[in-house]
């Protein structure tokens, strides 16, 4: 409690060094006082009775075990002096000049102090002054309560509480804020001011690549991320701002007082180049990456879960186009989101409502001239849109998860396709189908595509299995290696799909297994005009020949291209030069009119005289 200065205490602390106040006296003088009545010698409260000036005039034998003296040690003394603890004493000189105001507010309430006995033991005093109209002129008579232990039982409940509160909405491992504080600090009016006048801005970040650091260095070092990521944020964090942790390895920063979208991304990039530094965990350096949505009120009247809604959307982009940076929420951005959104809505309902179809593609032999097979590709005959390439919804699929569902439906169109071949007298062809990281680190895939392949009467050795290096990077390259050794095993072939896109093919091939590489339409593409690319084909196809690997090229569009890649003798080829993507009953009707095919489609190249190994052959 505050105590007034100018408050009068009785304090009996100078009798403590008078003899004569040990032990009570034999009488007790004010006693006979006419207005202090009997009973007061026998109340539980202490009750000390005082002049105008604040003079001890009177105590029962409450007061005295109270304060620890006798009533004739203290009488006459004027105790403001000595009844607050260290630290709290009054000026003497103002002791000396103080006398109770009649008027004051004093008198109206009770007052919550610390005191002091005499011996130096400190404790709260719940006390209260009441003026009295004597004969002998104006007295106060102060009553005092001894509530220490009410008082440290509250403090002690009050603490208990706070820290329940706290362990409620915080985040236990970083002690930043939860999702509960973050609910009631999005409906606090401190927010909702600076919504309206537009100042308010969000990050919402996420941590790059979190599940590999707890999978190969585990939790520990998993959980030191997180928390090196919340001093980060604490960091960045203003007075106002409320930074939380609301999921995983996800958080938020909501910064009030910020107007601009520079100010925004400032912060922001200051997050981003702070995570330049390393984590150092048990003696390693972890670089522990942030990828950041940002968004700032577009209008007035936006509410806090929608400003999150679209940092989050933009936090998505900013994954999509990368990790480690930050995208800045527009309405364009917004619209491509409720765009897929929508797709994603449909896409659900595709497969039950059988839009979804494989479309073929032959693959050519050039040794043999002969076509050995097809590839499938899906097609999704959309309602409002029309037939649409895996292009324009693979990404769409694998952000809503539905990507594995998409290839266990092709792998049954596939085989359908199949069985319809050789139902039609092509029963020498082999099919392709694609399948993504999704489907394949599944690990049902091989099962269902073993019991799919019996049910059907087809063996798996008509069969072959395209991946891409993007498969085999998203996937985990051991996880990969597991899957096609299972296929291998079961007698599938397997393919490496878009071999020269990527960074590490031949690091692929040398770490899985493959039967045949698909050479990217890419390579195929270039072959006529440029004389480089044609001599990087030639030394592929050349490694391939010496380590017993197949290869296809793709996307052969020009005669041109086909001699070109005669002569640089390779294996197989696929493409518009032969054929377009096609519906099942059209590519056996493109069989059955087109096979066999004239000469000059399957005809070996004469055999150079001279071997020369340079470009621009
Ligand atoms: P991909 O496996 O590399 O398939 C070849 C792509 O090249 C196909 O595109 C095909 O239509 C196209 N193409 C064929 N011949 C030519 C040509 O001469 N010139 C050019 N420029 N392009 C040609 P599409 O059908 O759009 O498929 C794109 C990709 O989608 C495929 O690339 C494949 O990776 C993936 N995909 C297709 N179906 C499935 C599936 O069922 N599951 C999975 N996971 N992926 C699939
Ligand atoms: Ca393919
Ligand atoms: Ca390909």
């Amino acid at each position: 409690m505050a105590e007034p200065s100018d408050t009068a205490h009785p304090h009996p602390a100078d009798a403590a060094q008078d003899p004569a106040a040990d032990g009570p006296g034999p009488s007790r003088p004010g006693a006979d006082l006419p207005f202090c009545p009997q009973f007061l010698h026998r109340t539980r409260d202490a009750i000390i009775l005082q002049d105008i000036e604040g003079h001890l005039e009177w105590m029962n034998p409450a007061a005295e075990a109270m304060f620890n003296v006798s009533l004739d040690a203290v009488r006459g003394i004027k105790v403001m002096g000595h009844v607050l603890p260290d630290g709290a004493r009054v000026d003497p000189a103002k002791i000396a000049a103080f006398r109770y105001d009649i008027g004051s507010s004093l008198f109206d309430r009770t007052h919550l102090a610390r005191h002091k006995r005499v011996g130096g033991q400190v404790f709260w005093n719940l006390h209260s002054f009441t003026l009295l109209a004597t004969p002998m002129g104006p007295k106060v008579a102060v009553t005092c309560r001894d509530v220490t232990e009410t008082v440290e039982a509250e403090q002690t409940l009050r603490h208990a509480k706070a820290r329940l509160q706290h362990a409620a909405h915080h985040d236990d491992l970083t002690g930043l804020a939860n999702r509960k504080r973050l609910t009631q600090y999005l409906a606090s009016d401190i927010l909702r001011r600076a919504l309206a006048e537009r100042r308010v801005g969000v990050l919402h970040l996420d941590l790059d690549k979190f599940k590999e650091i707890n999978d190969t260095l585990g939790h520990a070092a998993g959980d030191a991320a997180l928390r090196h990521v919340a001093d980060l944020l604490r960091r960045f964090c203003g007075p106002q701002d409320l930074a939380c942790r609301i999921g995983g390895d996800e958080f938020l920063l909501v910064c009030l007082g910020t107007a601009t979208e520079d100010a925004l991304l400032t912060r922001a990039e200051l997050l981003l180049g702070a995570t330049h530094d390393p984590l150092m965990w048990n003696n390693q350096a972890i670089r522990v990456g942030l990828s950041i949505g940002a968004c700032l009120t577009q209008d007035s009247t936006e509410r806090g879960e929608a400003l999150i809604h679209h940092a989050d959307q933009a936090l998505y982009e900013a994954k999509t186009r990368g990790r480690g940076r930050v995208m800045l929420y527009t309405p364009a951005l917004g619209q491509v989101q409720i765009a897929q959104n929508r797709m994603t809505r449909e896409l659900r309902l595709a497969t039950a409502e059988k839009q979804l179809t494989v479309h073929l593609q032959p693959q050519l032999d050039l040794a043999r001239g002969r076509v050995t097979g097809c590839e499938t590709l899906l097609r999704w005959n959309h309602p409002r849109l029309g037939q649409l390439p895996p292009g324009a919804f693979f990404e769409t699929a694998r952000r809503a998860g539905v990507l594995a569902d998409l290839d266990y439906q092709s792998m049954h169109l596939s085989l359908d396709a199949l069985t319809r071949l050789h139902a039609a007298g092509f029963d020498d062809l082999t099919i392709a189908l694609n399948v993504s990281a999704e489907a394949l680190t599944d690990v049902n895939y091989p099962g269902l595509l073993d019991w799919a392949l019996q049910s059907r009467g087809l063996k798996p050795s008509q069969i072959c299995v395209e991946i891409t290096e993007t498969t085999i990077l998203q996937g985990g390259g051991r996880t990969i290696a597991a899957a096609v050794d299972r296929l291998k095993r079961m007698g599938a072939r397997v393919a490496l799909d878009d071999f020269g896109t990527g960074y590490a093919g031949l690091a692929h091939i040398s770490e899985i297994e493959v039967d045949e590489i698909k050479l990217d339409c890419s390579l195929t593409a270039n072959l006529a005009t440029d004389p480089r690319n044609r001599a990087i084909v030639r030394s592929i196809i050349e490694l391939c020949r010496k380590l017993g690997t197949h290869v296809t090229a793709e996307g052969v569009e020009t005669a041109e291209q086909l001699r070109l890649l005669r002569v640089a003798r390779c294996p197989a080829i696929q493409g518009f030069v032969l054929a377009h993507p096609q519906p099942c009953a059209d590519m056996i009707a493109w069989l059955s009119a087109n096979l066999p095919l004239p000469t000059d489609f399957g005809r070996d190249p004469p055999e150079p005289r001279v071997t020369r190994l340079h470009p621009g052959d």
